[in-house]
């Protein structure tokens, strides 16, 4: 069984040819709202992958919240563990997406600020009965190192995806038996800048410095360095045409914990994560675009 905490947003997306700089209006298109947020994204890219998968997360006491709520059901995430927080608006996120399909995104955490450890605390049965935690960094601090902690002690494993990036106390890094960051965000962990897999291996073995056993860096299309307490080795992504990377990690961490806890190899859950993400890279915008099961088997047969 997994649990996933962390952050639900609704993204607007706009489509525009290039990014605007300050005080500038561009024109975009193919404006739409879709279901985002990185936990949200990694839930339901383990839901769909066919995880057995519980959500920690709030929304608002919105009609938006109502509705990611019902989504999620339908995307084979346990909901039960999510509420609607009074005064709260369900957090937001605005997208810009330019012509080559790259993003930049600004943020109102609205509801997500409200998981503190008291809001944990209340699920706590749930992480303490798990396999394992996966948590993203869309969500107040205390909360991640306490679920961290808890897990810890009741042997659950627990994994990082340490996006947006930002350091991290080391007392947080010593908790983690996984971490999954990609290169702006091993970069900000170690100080250590990303560009060839020199640097990965580099950037993996500051971190298992820090106690962390394994090590994935994702590098895009190139596809992950995976270092397994200081093996390391490149495994490929596949190549498809991208239409967007919004998500494309998130379905990457979602998918490969799906496989994980089917107890699939690293190597064999690095690929299926990569099949899922190459997919959802093909597709427009964030939870749309992950893929489901049937979906991910049939491009690894291909
Ligand atoms: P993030 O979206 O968090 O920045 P990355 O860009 O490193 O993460 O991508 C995460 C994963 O998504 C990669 O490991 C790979 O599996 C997949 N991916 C990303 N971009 C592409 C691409 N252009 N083609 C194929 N797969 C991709």
């Amino acid at each position: 069984k997994l649990v996933v905490l962390g952050s639900i947003n609704a993204d607007h997306i706009l489509n525009i040819e290039q990014f605007p700089r300050p005080g500038e209006t561009v024109i975009g298109k193919q404006y739409k709202v879709a279901f985002g947020g990185k936990g949200a994204n990694q839930a339901v890219a383990a839901g769909r992958s066919g995880a057995d998968i519980a959500f920690i997360a709030c929304v608002g006491a919105d009609d938006v919240g109502e509705r990611v709520r019902r989504q999620l059901a339908t995307d084979r995430v346990d909901t039960q563990s999510i509420e609607a927080v009074e005064n709260c608006t369900t957090g937001v996120a605005l997208i810009f997406v330019n012509g080559e399909g790259e993003n930049v995104i600004g943020i109102d955490a609205g509801a997500n600020a409200a998981l503190t450890p008291n809001y944990l605390a209340r699920y706590q049965q749930r992480v303490i009965d798990a396999d394992a935690v996966l948590m993203q960094l869309e969500s107040p601090l205390d909360t991640v190192i306490a679920a961290a902690r808890l897990a810890k002690q009741h042997q659950t494993r627990v994994i990082l995806n340490p996006a947006p990036a930002r350091e991290l106390p080391d007392e947080l890094l010593a908790m983690l038996d996984m971490i999954t960051p990609n290169e702006t965000e091993a970069e900000r962990l170690t100080g250590i800048a990303v560009g060839n897999e020199q640097d990965a291996a580099r950037a993996a073995q500051a971190l298992h410095q820090k106690g962390i056993d394994t090590v994935l860096i994702t590098l895009g299309s190139r596809g992950v360095w995976l270092s397994e307490r200081g093996e390391g080795k490149l495994v490929p992504a596949f190549k498809v045409e991208a239409v967007d990377t919004i998500a494309a990690g998130d379905t990457f961490n979602g998918a490969l914990l799906t496989a994980l806890l089917e107890g699939k190899t690293m190597q064999e859950a690095v690929r299926f994560g990569h099949a899922a993400a190459a997919i959802a890279v093909t597709r427009p915008g964030a939870q749309p675009s992950v893929p489901w099961r049937e979906e991910i088997d049939a491009f690894l047969q291909r």
